[in-house]
């Protein structure tokens, strides 16, 4: 009841969820304290989740936030959900996210931006003079005092899922379910003061999660603090034969790694996420984020990912080439939104001009552009041989004892809504992916974790990249940064 009415209540001025279900919540929680009384109950028993709009959910709107989903309430339930549900979890609603997980900045949703709870802040500082120092004119200050105001900036809080960082930032749920192609997990987690972890590809069944980029899709929580989401990781995981790439491996106690010393633990920094132009406040971050490891028994190495710089442009061939292969099911012919025209083309034609919005037809362009016969060995046979050489990279870092990679989360603090550098450039805004779609090239874990606050007060966040599913040593880090 509580979380519903703080959702009644602040939703209008964060736009987080674009659908609740306060009637399937408080039925699901009943279930859940008949369940707890008895002494029974599942490891998430009564926990109120948000669940991005990307997760098919039984009888209730999952529409990727697009418009060409428009009405579609599916008859199946995705896996992850389904895994939470079994565990005891409460559904609150389904949470705001970029148009089918295009973006970063959560405004390509047909349903609108998200605001951001977190506000950039001034400390305005002034000096008092008390008294004059005898006749000589000469005033002493007195005092120093400090205000703190907020500017009516509306901020960002990151994509493609903007609506789960900032309804568990805003405390509008207990945690999160979100999806990760290119840092879609991580960089609004780190824009929200918020843990976010992208697991192994393989480690989550995407059965029942729309298809974005199907070899780079994984989906994960992001939750209040590193036990929550370590928690929320095992409910999610799962192997399942309805995805044939998820991984048939035990799902070890992610909980159990926190609080381990990492004592000996070697920590690689990439020499080549050193960016130019990157803002002082994240240099400074990363190197506490250094320090506070070094301070904790861990060993900091020197490493190099010769291939990072052209990890993103790499991931702009790949996951457009695998978007307007998977966008192209939606023809108004099987779900949602249906635009008649003369003929059945014209009915294609229309429906998917009036369905998509501006970024996903972009997507779907370049595309199939790179994919088309004449330009396929130039862009994508190319992409996905640079892809290969990028997962070399970390292997051989791996290879030579490296037990994680510390960096950066993202190249800035979040930024205002309605950006007009990045509205009128659509490369600046992919440029907030730097330091996330490596980890998705590679199939790796990563996770966001909150580390501190930039000048004007604003959550920075750190990134921890591991090996092949040892999403273990991952939390058991990040413990040590949060
Ligand atoms: N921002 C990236 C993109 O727009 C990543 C999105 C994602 O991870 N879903 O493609």
């Amino acid at each position: 009841n509580a979380y519903v009415s703080a959702i009644e209540q602040a939703n209008p001025t964060f736009n987080a969820y674009v659908a609740t279900t306060p009637d399937k919540a408080r039925e699901m929680a009943k279930a859940s304290d008949a369940k707890l009384a008895k002494g029974e109950g599942g490891a998430l028993e009564g926990i109120p989740l948000g669940i991005k709009d990307l997760f098919a959910t039984e009888g209730v709107h999952t529409q990727a936030c697009s418009h060409v989903l428009d009405g579609f309430e599916p008859r199946y339930e995705s896996t992850v959900t389904a895994n939470l549900w079994a565990d005891g979890a409460v559904m609150l609603g389904k949470l705001n996210m970029d148009e089918f997980a295009m973006g970063s900045s959560n405004e390509t949703s047909y349903y609108g931006p998200v605001v951001n709870p977190w506000r950039r802040s001034r400390v305005q500082t002034t000096v008092k003079p008390t008294f004059h120092d005898g006749g000589s004119g000469f005033v002493r200050p007195g005092g120093v005092e400090e205000s703190r105001s907020y500017d009516n900036m509306q901020l960002v809080p990151g994509g493609s899922s903007g609506g789960s960082a900032a309804a568990v930032s805003a405390f509008l749920c207990a945690g999160a379910t979100a999806t990760d192609t290119g840092g879609s997990i991580r960089q609004p987690a780190a824009f929200t003061g918020t843990v976010g972890i992208k697991p192994t590809y393989g480690r989550v069944s995407r059965w029942g999660t729309v298809a974005f980029a199907s070899s780079l899709d994984q989906a994960g929580p992001i939750a209040r603090d590193v036990r929550d989401a370590a928690i929320l990781l095992k409910s999610m995981a799962s192997v399942d034969a309805k995805d044939t790439t998820s991984v048939d491996l035990p799902v070890p106690d992610y909980e159990a790694a926190i609080g381990k010393s990492v004592k000996g633990m070697k920590i690689g920094i990439p020499r080549e996420y050193r960016v130019d132009g990157m803002p002082d406040d994240i240099e400074a971050l990363w190197q506490k984020g250094i320090a506070w490891l070094k301070d904790a028994g861990a060993e900091i190495v020197d490493i190099s990912l010769p291939h990072t710089k052209y990890a993103l442009p790499a991931y702009y061939i790949v996951a457009p080439a695998e978007a307007s292969s998977n966008l192209a099911r939606y023809d108004g012919v099987r779900y949602g939104l249906r635009v008649p025209g003369k003929d059945i083309i014209e009915m294609y034609e229309n429906t998917r001009a009036a369905g998509f919005g501006r970024e996903v037809k972009r997507r779907i362009m370049i595309g199939t552009y790179v994919l088309s016969a004449g330009y396929y060995d130039a862009y994508y046979l190319q992409a996905q041989k640079v892809r290969t050489l990028i997962k070399r990279d970390f292997e051989l870092a791996f290879a030579a004892g490296v037990d994680v990679i510390l960096t950066p989360a993202t190249p800035s603090a979040a930024f205002g809504i309605a950006d007009q550098d990045m509205a009128a450039d659509p490369v600046k805004m992919y440029l907030n992916d730097i330091f996330t779609v490596t980890v998705n090239m590679a199939g790796l874990p990563g996770i966001a974790v909150p580390a501190g606050l930039d000048g004007h007060g604003l959550p920075l966040g750190l990134q921890l990249i591991g090996r092949p599913f040892d999403e273990e040593t991952l939390f058991q880090t990040a413990h040590v940064i949060e």
